[in-house]
């Protein structure tokens, strides 16, 4: 099944929702897991089912990095707040690198998530 990560910094969880609500029927096909925070949101406001791994500042970019490795992953969806600099910073970008290293797709806009969902979808 394809597996994919949904992870968005507090500023851009709000257009999380409403992508994860426009391609509701796609993600439903999917096997989800989000950071902490975003998972938590995504659960309470739409009925999709995901695992939840630790918030992004505590470590949960971290093990999605980790099954990015193991190649664990199919593509990610990383909302970032362009604007406002994050605590965990060093764990972003260790996850951006790693999915360059393994080519995974990596979606960091709306327009690119909608793109790499669809592409995903198509497999
Ligand atoms: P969060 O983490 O979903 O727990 O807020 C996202 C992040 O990496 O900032």
């Amino acid at each position: 099944m394809t597996r994919v990560a949904l992870i968005a910094h507090d500023d851009e969880k709000p257009e999380m929702i409403d992508l994860v609500t426009d391609y509701r029927e796609t993600l439903e096909s999917f096997d989800l897991l989000a950071t902490g925070t975003t998972g938590g949101r995504i659960v309470e406001e739409t009925d999709l089912e995901l695992e939840r791994k630790q918030s992004g500042p505590l470590g949960g970019d971290m093990t999605i990095g980790a099954e990015v490795v193991e190649g664990r992953v199919d593509g990610i969806v990383f909302l970032r707040d362009p604007l406002t600099a994050q605590p965990h910073e060093p764990d972003i970008s260790a996850l951006l690198r790693i999915c360059d290293v393994h080519d995974t797709p990596l979606a960091t806009t709306r327009t690119a998530a909608e793109y790499v969902l669809e592409g995903l979808a198509r497999e």
